[in-house]
């Protein structure tokens, strides 16, 4: 496998092709991946090892980091998956994924409003529903799922689990709602 910036071939044998850059004559690879020569055309290109939604199936758990929270939606990067569903990948190219509102269930209620269930930058462990070419959506149903680390609306320190259950911010003396994993105390990031 080919990380960015290995010497791929001279450039007076190879023209850079996709996923390639060309530096001082020699042709490098500007993505992670596998060399593909065409000796035909005489270009050298990266294939993409981890492309968008090919190694992923539905099933699979992910970590994410929250984008933007709309009513209904929520969008997400996923930034790793889990081990047990496909191994843990280093992510040069990271995956988008989109959460609708009907995906979330909390002790066996759903939802009216996404922001009741997660907000910008928190950190959730979500399942894979669908992959499409157009993205992944995914799905926070059960209580492994959720989120996972959450902090302060309002000056963003990380909120910790009471005895009650509830996300508190130690610092300005609150509690906020969300859609809490079991895991949440667990996970150490
Ligand atoms: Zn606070």
């Amino acid at each position: 496998m080919e990380t960015p910036g290995n010497a791929l071939g001279e450039e007076i044998e190879f023209a850079a092709g996709k996923g390639t850059y060309t530096e001082n004559e020699v042709v490098r690879a500007s993505l992670c991946g596998s060399k593909d020569i065409d000796e035909k055309k005489r270009t050298i290109s990266i294939k993409p090892c981890f492309a968008t939604a090919e190694n992923i199936k539905v099933g699979q758990r992910a970590y994410a980091v929250i984008d933007s929270v709309g009513e209904t939606h929520a969008m997400m990067t996923i930034f790793d998956y889990e081990k047990e569903h496909g191994g843990k990948r280093v992510n040069f190219v990271s995956d988008f994924a989109m959460m609708r509102i009907e995906g979330v269930k909390s002790f066996g209620v759903f939802m009216k409003n996404m922001s009741e269930a997660v907000r910008v930058g928190d950190i959730v462990k979500v399942e894979v529903s669908k992959i499409e070419r157009g993205g992944i959506d995914v799905i926070m149903k059960g209580k492994e799922l959720g989120v996972v680390k959450a902090f302060c609306s309002s000056c963003r320190r990380p909120l910790v689990l009471n005895k009650d259950n509830k996300l508190f911010c130690q610092n300005c003396n609150r509690t906020e709602a969300r859609k809490i994993a079991s895991s949440y105390i667990e996970v150490m990031l």
